[in-house]
C-alpha cells in the first residue's frame, strides 16, 4: 500500500530486497535502531532458499542447532529441531515462526520483484521500481537477494517441445511431485541432486542420473535430535555462538586440527578419516588435518579415502569409477552431505550416464538424446543444475546511478566489492553476504547476522554524526578484490571448476568470488575497519531529502 502522503512513491530510510533469512533479520535489526524499513520479496511467502527449494530430500547440511538465528537467546532456547539436520519444511516453519514472533510481516511486501534501483546523487536517495510499477524511495538500500536464488536451467535445444513435465530443484511446485511409475531423468549431481536422488529413486519406475561432474559426498548421519545433545547445546548456546566467531566456517565445537595430513602415518590417517566418516558432516571431515584445503598432497589422502568408500559401496565397478571425483580436490567445491546417495546406485531401477564424455545434445519430445545419438525416454526431467550463484540476483536488477555507473558494467570482468559489503560508485547500497565476503563458505546465518549488524552499525554511525552518505573508495575496493584473490590463490580452491568461480554459467567471468580467509579473519577485519572510522569508506554529508 503506497504511503498516502506520497501517493506516487514510498519514502523509507531503508529498502530491503529479499525476504529470506537475510531480509528478515535486516527488518528486525534496522527497525531496532528506529529506521523506517520495508522488504520486498518476489515470492509469495517468506523464507528465500527454504521457500523455493521444496524438492524431495531438501534439508540443511549444517546441523540445525547451528544453522539457526542467534540474535535472540529465548528464540534459540525455545525452538525444537526434531532432527540433526532440519528438513526444508521444518526450516520454513521456523522462518515463518520468526516472522510472526518478531512481527516482521508488517514491514514486508510479498509477490513484489524489484526490477531496478537507481541512485540519484543530488537527492541522495535510491529509487527502486517494482514489477508492478510501484516506486520506492529510500536513503539506503540493502540487497539481501541471495547467493543461490537465481535458478539456472541450461539452455538445451528442444525443451519447449518435451511432452513430459520438467522441474528445477530451486523452483519446486508447492503441491509436490509424485514420480510413482514414471521414468525420470535427473540432470545434475551437486548438493540438490545428491539430496533428491535417493528419494526420487525410491518412487520412480526408473531413474536415470545424468552426471557431468562427480562431486564428493559424505554421509550426513542424520537422525532424530538426541535430547541430551540438545540440552547440552542449549545450555552452552551463547558461549558456542561466540566461539563460532573465532572459527573459519563460523561453526564451533570441532577440535582445531594440529597436524598436517602428510605428517601422519597411513594407519593413523585412515583411522582419523574413518572416525570423521562415521561421525558425519563436512566440517568435521575437513577439520581432520590443518592443511586439507591448502596442500594438494594432504588433500589427496582425504580425497582418496572418500573415493575408496565410493568403490566399496557401489557394486558396479564402472559406475563406482564414474561417481568417484577425480577432477578436483575434496572440499574445493561445495561438499555434499547425503543419506544413501552412493547406495542408491545399487538399485536395479537406477542408472548413471556420463554426460561429460557424451554431452546432452537436445531434449526431444520423448526424452533426451546425447551427442553420440544415444536416446533416453523420460516422463519427467528434473534439473538439479544449480544457480547463477553470488551475482545472479543482483545482475537481474538494473542497478545504476545518476552519475552513470551501471552495476552490470562495473562487474563485467567479475564482481568488485569492498569487504563484500559495498560497491565503489554505488553509495548507500549494502550487500548481504555478497561476492568478496566469506558468506557462502560459512554457516550462512552467522554471516548474515554479522553482515546485517555491521550495516546497521554503519547507518547508525552516519546518523549520529549527521552524515548521510557512505561508499567505498575505489582503492579500498581494488585492494580488497586483490586480497580476496591472493587468499584464494594460496589455497586449493581455484583448482576446481566450481560455482564459486562462475564455472557453471557459460560466458560468466572466471573469478574466484568468496573470501576464503575464514569468517574469523573477516569479522576481525570488518570490526577494525569500523573502529578506525570506517577505513576505506568515504563518509559524507549531502542534501538531506524530506521524508
Ligand atoms: C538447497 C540449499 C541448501 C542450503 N543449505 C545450507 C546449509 O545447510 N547451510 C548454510 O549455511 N547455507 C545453506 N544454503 C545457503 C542458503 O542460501 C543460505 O543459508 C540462506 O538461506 C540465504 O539466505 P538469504 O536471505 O541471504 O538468501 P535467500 O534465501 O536466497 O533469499 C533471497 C530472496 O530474495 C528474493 N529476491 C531475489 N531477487 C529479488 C528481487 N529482484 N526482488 C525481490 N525479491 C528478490 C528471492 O526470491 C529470495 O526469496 C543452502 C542453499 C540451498 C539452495
Amino acid at each position: 500500500m503506497p504511503d498516502a502522503s506520497h501517493p506516487p512513491s514510498r519514502q523509507l530510510d531503508v529498502a530491503i530486497v529479499g525476504g529470506g533469512l537475510a531480509g528478515l533479520y535486516a527488518i528486525h535489526r534496522l527497525r531496532s535502531i528506529g529506521l523506517k524499513v520495508r522488504a520486498y520479496e518476489a515470492g509469495s511467502g517468506v523464507g528465500g532458499t527454504w521457500f523455493w527449494n521444496r524438492y524431495p530430500g531438501a534439508r540443511c547440511d549444517v546441523e540445525s542447532l547451528e544453522y539457526s538465528y542467534s540474535f535472540d537467546d529465548q528464540l534459540q532456547q525455545d525452538w525444537k529441531w526434531p532432527e540433526r539436520y532440519g528438513t526444508q519444511p521444518e526450516i520454513l516453519k521456523y522462518i515463518n515462526h520468526v516472522a510472526d514472533r518478531f512481527d516482521l510481516r508488517r514491514d514486508m511486501q510479498l509477490n513484489t520483484r524489484i526490477k531496478s534501483a537507481v541512485f540519484d546523487g543530488t537527492a541522495n536517495e535510491w529509487t527502486l521500481v517494482t514489477d508492478g510499477g510501484e516506486q520506492i524511495r529510500a536513503r539506503y538500500c540493502v540487497m539481501a537477494a541471495g547467493n543461490l536464488s537465481t535458478p539456472r536451467v541450461p539452455d538445451f535445444k528442444g525443451l519447449s517441445g518435451f511432452k513430459g513435465k520438467w522441474y528445477h530443484s530451486g523452483l519446486w511446485p508447492h503441491e509436490g511431485v509424485d514420480f510413482s511409475g514414471l521414468r525420470v531423468g535427473v540432470i545434475g549431481t551437486g548438493s540438490s541432486g545428491v539430496q533428491m536422488i535417493p528419494l526420487v529413486a525410491a518412487q520412480a519406475k526408473h531413474l536415470t542420473v545424468f552426471q557431468r561432474t562427480a562431486n564428493f559426498s559424505l554421509p550426513a548421519r542424520n537422525g532424530p535430535m538426541e535430547p541430551e545433545r540438545e540440552r547440552q547445546h542449549k545450555a552452552e548456546y551463547p558461549a558456542r555462538r561466540r566461539a563460532a566467531h573465532d572459527t573459519p566456517f563460523a561453526i564451533a565445537g570441532y577440535p582445531k586440527p594440529t597436524k598436517s595430513a602428510i605428517d601422519a602415518l597411513d594407519e593413523e590417517r585412515d583411522a582419523a578419516y574413518e572416525a570423521k566418516w562415521q561421525e558425519g558432516g563436512s566440517i568435521s571431515y575437513l577439520y581432520a588435518y590443518t592443511d586439507l584445503l591448502v596442500n594438494k598432497a594432504s588433500n589427496d589422502t582425504a580425497s582418496e579415502f572418500v573415493r575408496n568408500k565410493i568403490r566399496a559401496t557401489v557394486k558396479d565397478e564402472r559406475t563406482a569409477e564414474l561417481l568417484a571425483p577425480k577432477d578436483h580436490p575434496i572440499g574445493t567445491k561445495r561438499l555434499c552431505l547425503d543419506t544413501n546417495y552412493y547406495e542408491t546406485y545399487n538399485r536395479p531401477n537406477v542408472s548413471l550416464v556420463d554426460v561429460r564424455s557424451d554431452p546432452i545434445e537436445h531434449i526431444t519430445a520423448a526424452g533426451l538424446s546425447l551427442t553420440s545419438g544415444a536416446a533416453f525416454e523420460l516422463d519427467a526431467i528434473v534439473f538439479a543444475t544449480g544457480f547463477d550463484a553470488m551475482t545472479g540476483a543482483l545482475r537481474e536488477i538494473d542497478v545504476r546511478t545518476s552519475a552513470g555507473a551501471v552495476l552490470r558494467d562495473h562487474w563485467e570482468g567479475g564482481p568488485l566489492t569492498y569487504l563484500g559489503l559495498m560497491v565503489a560508485g554505488f553509495p548507500n547500497m549494502f550487500v548481504v553476504t555478497g561476492p568478496g565476503s566469506p558468506g557462502v563458505k560459512t554457516q550462512m546465518i552467522a554471516s548474515i547476522e554479522q553482515h546485517v549488524d555491521w550495516i546497521a552499525d554503519a547507518i547508525d554511525h552516519l546518523g549520529k554524526r549527521q552524515l548521510d552518505r557512505i561508499e567505498p573508495t575505489p582503492k579500498a575496493e581494488i585492494d580488497w578484490v586483490h586480497h580476496v584473490n591472493q587468499v584464494a590463490d594460496s589455497t586449493l580452491y581455484p583448482l576446481a571448476n566450481s560455482w564459486y568461480m562462475g564455472a557453471n554459467i557459460p560466458g560468466k567471468p572466471r573469478v574466484f568470488m568468496p573470501y576464503v580467509g575464514g569468517f574469523d579473519r573477516y569479522k576481525k577485519r570488518c570490526d577494525e575497519v569500523a573502529a578506525h572510522g570506517y577505513e576505506g569508506f568515504s563518509l559524507t554529508r549531502h542534501a538531506t531529502v524530506d521524508a
